[in-house]
């Protein structure tokens, strides 16, 4: 299980991924997220907050064993090679619950 501690440790501290991650969830945006038990990489899409009709795709690798920490991570979206967007993070809080 990823802990949020976790997660905060990954983004360094920033909070604005935290809060467009939870609206995310809230807002059902977030569409599929799969787990690959073999390879730990996630792989999600989610519709973009701004514009419902643009998909953002979002890939994320976690070292084993599950959950382990962030190796890398990318999304569609304009901050996605940071890998700590708030989309990127939703999906790692998904996978929390
Ligand atoms: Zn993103």
């Amino acid at each position: 299980m990823i802990r949020i501690e976790d997660i905060v440790r990954h983004i360094d501290g920033f909070v604005r991924p935290l809060d467009g991650s939870q609206q995310i969830l809230e807002s059902g945006y977030l569409q599929n997220v799969g787990i690959s038990d073999e390879q730990i990489d996630l792989r999600a899409v989610c519709l973009r907050a701004s514009n419902a009709h643009e998909v953002l795709l979002i890939k994320v690798a976690i070292s084993k064993p599950f959950p382990g920490r962030v190796l890398e991570g990318k999304c569609s979206c304009v901050a996605g090679n940071s890998a700590k967007c708030k989309h990127l993070v939703a999906v790692l809080r998904y996978v929390m619950t």
